[in-house]
This record gives C-alpha cells, structure tokens and sequence, in this order.
C-alpha cells in the first residue's frame, strides 16, 4: 500500500517473487490482484486447489480454470502435483496408449505354434483357436466356462490338425487350473502364457476374437449362417500372401459356394518357404502400420510405486515396482500388499504419490491371479521351447524359484 522499497535487500524474499511484475498488482476492498486475477495467499491455496479440480477435469483443463481468475507463484505446479496424486483422477485414468508391437515371429510350420483365447459373445462362451502360420481359426462353441468344457473343445480342434508344439494363451482360470496343466503334459504341448491380461505373444488370439466376433455380429444381422461366413474367411487369400488360410494350412483352397475350377482344390505345398517368406513380410508391413499409433512407455525400476489395474474399466489399485519379469514383453512383478502379481506395461500407470496409499478395493479372489497360481511358464519355455521326442513337454515347470530365475537375455541388466 505505501509502494515498493527501493532496494532488494529489503523486500521479505517470500513478497520478492511478485516484484517482477509490481506494476501489474493493485488492491481492491482489501483484495490484492495481479490484472484480473485474485492473488491466493498460502492459507487458502489447499482450499481453491480443491475448488479447481473438484470435478476431476483433466491437468490441461484444470489449469487453464484456474488461469484467466487466480494466481500464485506456484500455482501450475501445485495444480499439476495435486492431480498426479488425485486418488480419484488416477482410480479412473484411462488406458495407456498402445505400444509398439512384439512381433510374434513366423513359425517354420503350420500348426506348430497355436495362439487361444475364450471369448463371450450373446451369453455363449467360444474357444477361438489361430493358427499362427496359417491364420486358420477354429472356433468351438463351449457348454460351459470351466476347464473341463475347454479341454473338450482343445481336443476336437487338436484331432482335426493334431497337436501343436506350443499354445499361446493367457491366464484365465481355465487356462492356469491344475486340470489343464496336466492335459498339456497328457498331450504333450508346452503351454505358454505371457504376462496376464495383455499377453503380447497372445496377440494374434485376441485379435482375431475381434475379427470373429465381428463375423458373428454380421451374420447374426443378416440372418445369415456364421459357418458360411467362417468358411469364406478360411478361404479367402491373404494379403500380401496370396493363399488363403485353409491353403497355408492344409495344401488347398476350400470348395465353397462358389464356383471354381477343380484343379485349385488340388492340394499343393510349398517347399521352398516363399510364403514363409511372404508371411513374414506381411508381419513387418503390420507391424509398421500399427506401430504409427503407438508409443513405447517409459520402464519401470524396482520400488517404484505405481497403479494398476485387473481387467479394462476396472480402477487403478496402488502397488509397487518389485522387480522385472520379462523386459521383452514388457512384463513386470508388482507387490501388493505383500503379494506378488504379474502384469504388463500396458496395464501400469506411473503416478507421482510417493508411498504406496490404501487399496481402492477389497482384494479378493483375483489374487489367486498371483505369481505362484498362475503358470508363467514364459521364463522356461523361451529357453526350451519345444516337446521332447518322448511326446512330454521339457519344461514342466518346478512350482518354486520361477520368477527369481531370470531369463539370459536378462543378465546384462544385472
Ligand atoms: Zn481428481
């Protein structure tokens, strides 16, 4: 009110930081202001932070709230720190953005490497099988969810093409039992899940859960027959490959409603691994498209605290870096609440609290999902991968000491 002291050394260094812009203050009924803005004075900057952000708008929009009618020296950083915190904001965040892709590879052969989810679709449970070579997917209709149901299913697939080397799929229950551990071992196939929820190498699965939903969708709208549509799909030539699915797999086009000429249903096998090559190629082309919307996201190192989450539009639940589980499928073991967990990247999110807060709900039965329940054969199948003559799969996996053991590729980090 009575002006500005003359020198520096005189101004009270908390009053020293408005001295840059001295001439944009003045005081009205007792208010002080910078132009239009009310300058908060730290006493009540705690009470307007939570008035900003009370609808839990985003950092971009919650600053510029608060831009055009408050200021206090530090206000965008305290706007930006309360909402990396905000329990609510971080519950609700949405979805990381996509990754880059993890080629799954090409295998040498049809039917050697086998990707399987289960999928839901107008309250009936299907077990979608893919061939990774060939695309050929096979899809059963189960009775059931349980292990059992889905063993069946395996089974008619895997007597019409015999038995794959490896199957890729994800954690499920009726995947991870005791039951279809044991039929893998029975029918010797190593089993392989990668990290849970976003098995990369399970890719290929649940993209083509999309495709065929999509099949179903349509054929369901245009009472058509989703058989038809199923077989039209297996028949039609690739992209890029120029066979279709049914003649990478089985030597031959399929004879459908179309006309064709007998000498095509002839069956014929190509030895010198152009469409070997040709797949792979393909692979690289998708890969490159898909990459354009995706960003890697940045490691997480042992400790940190972080949040993530058990299934899409389900909150993110606080937890901590415990150590890393497979760096190339970006796969990581979270502590929560003394147990561990596994999962992948895409379903972490970094946030700025610095001690682990409460759970956001009850932990219940999904811990089962823990390390130890689960199968995470991954460690030991990268290194033996296939089944051995005797028809038994190598790598049955010793219950203990699983995660400790870190795969080679790991120890540079060491
Ligand atoms: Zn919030």
């Amino acid at each position: 009110m009575t002006g500005w002291p003359t020198s520096k050394r005189h101004i009270d260094p908390e009053l020293g930081r408005y001295r840059t812009y001295q001439d944009e203050i003045t005081v009205i009924d007792g208010i002080a202001y910078r132009g239009q803005r009310i300058i908060v004075p730290s006493k009540l900057r705690h009470e307007m932070l939570q008035i900003i952000h009370e609808s839990h708008l985003g950092m971009v929009k919650c600053k510029r709230r608060a831009r055009d009618l408050l200021y206090w020296p530090s206000m965008n950083d305290d706007i930006e720190q309360m909402i990396t915190r905000c329990k609510v904001c971080l519950e609700n965040r949405r979805a990381n953005c996509k990754e880059p892709l993890i080629p799954h590879g090409v295998p040498r052969s049809p039917w050697a490497e086998v990707g399987a989810d289960l999928f839901h679709f107008r309250q009936r449970d299907y077990l979608i099988c893919v061939d990774y070579y060939s695309k050929y997917p096979e899809i059963v209709l189960l009775d059931n969810e349980k292990s059992r149901a889905t063993i069946n299913a395996f089974k008619s697939i895997f007597a019409r093409h015999g038995i794959p080397d490896t199957v890729f799929s994800d954690n499920g229950p009726q995947f991870s039992s005791k039951e279809f551990r044991d039929y893998a071992k029975d029918w010797g196939f190593v089993h392989d899940t990668s990290s849970p929820r976003y098995p990369q190498s399970n890719g290929q699965a649940e993209r083509y859960v999309q495709t065929v939903k999509n099949m179903l969708k349509k054929a369901e709208a245009a009472g058509g027959d989703i058989y038809l549509a199923l077989m039209a799909y297996r028949d039609t030539p690739l992209e890029g490959v120029d066979k279709s699915p049914s003649q990478l797999l089985m030597g031959r086009r399929l004879k459908t409603r179309l006309p064709v000429t007998k000498s095509v249903l002839k069956p014929s096998v190509d030895w010198s691994g152009e469409d070997h090559a040709r797949l792979r190629a393909r692979q690289k082309v998708y890969k490159k498209h898909y990459d354009r919307t995706t960003k890697p996201l940045t490691l997480l190192t042992p400790g940190e605290v972080v949040r993530y989450r058990k299934a899409e539009r389900t909150p993110w639940e606080p937890a901590k870096v415990n150590n890393v589980y497979d760096a190339q499928n970006r796969s990581y073991i979270l502590d929560v609440n003394g147990k561990q967990l596994r999962r992948n990247r895409r379903d972490i999110i970094q946030t700025g609290e610095r001690t682990v807060p409460e759970p956001v709900h009850e932990i219940e039965e999904e811990m089962q999902n823990t390390v130890e329940d689960q199968s995470p054969q991954r460690v030991a199948s990268s290194e033996t991968n296939r089944v051995s003559a005797s028809g038994e799969a190598k790598q049955q996996v010793r219950r203990s000491g699983r995660i400790t053991r870190r795969p080679a590729y790991l120890r540079d980090y060491e």
